[in-house]
């Protein structure tokens, strides 16, 4: 018999305290749809009444497996609940359940909220009574409770007791200020479970020492049966405890696996690469490319040792198969890297050769010298397929840009200040078709860009589901002078997504060859005919 381990996001409330993180309602429906795809229990949606995004969510019920629950504090001190309009604006809420927020460490109460440590508790008793009355199922988040605790643990115990005592299903936990350490949490906790049951108790750490993951599990491991976090781990400051990360060591390690359920499906457990990477995305922030399980780089070897070990067997150096969280093993193709390296690379991107294929050495020797002037074929594998294909002999003509002109000029607008603008012509070249366009921009990359793309003549529809999702460059010195190294990550209307690299010492033909680069990888892929 295992127990039930539930899951809290707070992406929506608490994520949205993050540094450059701003949620409009379009996205908090999209984000709440992938929470409860997955599989989470509680999908806290935000905070009624604080902004008008928050209040317009919370204004109409909606239809989720997740229980919905709605963010707010306890009444004020000195106030009644009825005369409370913060409370009242939270009552109202279309939510099922209410999370408070209330201090509970008694310099907080003392200095912060200017109030006596009875009222405080007389607030919180009074808030999960009005909430109880209203039919909603009551959180209450104990801020502060470690510090707290560790100041005054009677007053910090008398906070959450006295929710648990009015009805609160959950009492959790917060480390507010993500200072505290995982052994300190595991016997704190210990100890709270011992005057409020621990499937009452809730576990909410913040990643100020890189620890929210593991002072959640410190906490499971005392007793509590709630975690909260957030998707990629978003928060204010280090951010809060990553779900990303939690989910797949509670499915996949039997320690807990063998021990918890969680509402998570080992099919939802697949996709959770791609909901991590769907959420950079909407945010426009660049995945991090190490992050645990769900991370470009999370399966990727690129020692030759290891590589050769790893064609034997993949258990030889991952912990778990990529392919349970929706990620995938690549092994790179690189300066440090051998034959092996490039045989198990064109393996995997389904390219069969002889391996004493004298094709072999010369590709390997064409990636050495490639790398040697400034290209990094690890981080643009699609670069790398191509290169491959090209020497092998399957990559059509598909078409050719005989000419293109990037033009940037800086105007004076009518008494306003300078306006700069970039335009680009392409002349493209499709069987006997010659195909010009023209474009403008808000750069000469991205002029460049969507000059190419609009029009491909028949080649249009397969490229039409094509997005650029980033671009980075980097000035390297390779050789004798300086050279622009570019990166462009893309994505088609599939999810798929793949990187590609170009290298000049101009930037616009570096970009040119990674956007080439994107664009026949996707012909490559949708199988388009010669
Ligand atoms: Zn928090």
């Amino acid at each position: 018999m295992r127990e039930r381990l539930y899951l809290f996001d707070t992406t929506l409330r608490d994520g949205a305290q993050t540094n450059g993180v701003d949620f409009t309602l379009a996205d908090k429906l999209a984000i709440m749809d992938m929470l409860d795809t997955l599989g989470i229990d509680y999908i806290e949606g935000g905070y009624p009444g604080a902004n008008p995004t928050d209040t317009q969510l919370f204004a109409e019920p909606h239809v989720l497996k997740a229980t919905f629950t709605a963010f707010g504090m306890t009444r004020r001190p000195g106030r009644s609940t009825s005369n409370d309009p913060g409370l009242a604006a939270l009552l109202e809420a279309k939510a099922e359940a209410i999370c408070f927020v209330a201090k509970s460490w008694d310099y907080q109460v003392k200095v912060a909220l200017e109030t006596t440590l009875d009222e405080n508790l007389a607030s919180i008793r009074d808030s999960v009574r009005a909430a109880k009355a209203k039919g909603r199922e009551v959180l209450l988040d104990c801020e502060h409770f470690f510090d707290g605790y560790k100041a005054n643990p009677s007053y910090a115990l008398a906070c959450a007791r006295t929710a648990y005592e009015e009805g609160a299903r959950w009492v959790v936990l917060c480390d507010t200020n993500g200072g505290t350490l995982p052994h300190e949490v595991e016997e704190i906790v210990g100890e709270v479970v011992r005057a409020i049951p621990g499937d009452h108790v809730g576990i909410h750490a913040h990643n100020d020492t890189e620890q929210a993951v593991a002072n959640s599990f410190a906490a499971v491991r005392a007793g509590a049966r709630q975690i909260q976090g957030t998707l990629n781990g978003l928060g204010e400051r280090c951010g809060n405890a990553n779900l990303v990360s939690i989910i797949p060591t509670l499915k996949l390690k039997p320690d807990f696996a063998e021990q918890f359920d969680i509402g998570v499906s080992d099919e939802n457990l697949a996709k959770l690469a791609h909901i991590s990477r769907e959420l950079d995305e909407r945010l426009n922030r660049a995945p991090n490319r190490h992050a645990p399980y769900v991370g470009e780089s999370a399966f990727t070897t690129k020692a030759g040792i290891h590589a050769s070990a790893i064609v034997k067997d993949p258990a030889t150096y991952e912990h778990v198969e990529p392919e349970s969280v929706g990620n995938r093993r690549k092994l790179l193709v690189s300066d440090q890297a051998g034959r092996s390296n490039v045989l198990a690379a064109l393996e995997r991107i389904g390219l069969t050769v002889n391996k004493n294929d004298p094709r072999i050495a010369r590709l390997l020797d064409e990636v050495k010298e490639r790398e040697a002037i400034g290209y990094a074929y690890e981080a643009a594998e699609a670069s790398f397929e191509l290169l491959a294909r090209r020497m092998l002999g399957t990559v059509p003509k598909f078409f050719d840009v005989s000419y293109f002109d990037v033009k940037v000029e800086q105007r004076s607008h009518n008494g306003g200040g300078p306006e700069v603008l970039t335009t680009a012509v392409v002349k493209v070249k499709v069987g006997n078709d010659t195909l010009i366009s023209a474009a403008e921009g808000n750069g000469p990359v991205n002029a460049l860009d969507v000059a190419l793309r609009k029009d491909l003549g028949k080649y249009q529809k397969f490229i039409d589901g094509l997005k650029l999702t980033d671009y980075r460059v980097r000035i390297l010195n390779a050789g004798t002078e300086a050279v622009t190294r570019v990166l462009i990550e893309s994505e088609d209307e599939t999810g798929e997504h793949w990187t590609t690299i170009g290298v000049s010492p101009n930037i616009i033909d570096a970009s040119f060859q990674a956007l080439m680069d994107s664009i026949v990888y996707k012909l490559v892929r949708s199988g388009a005919p010669a």
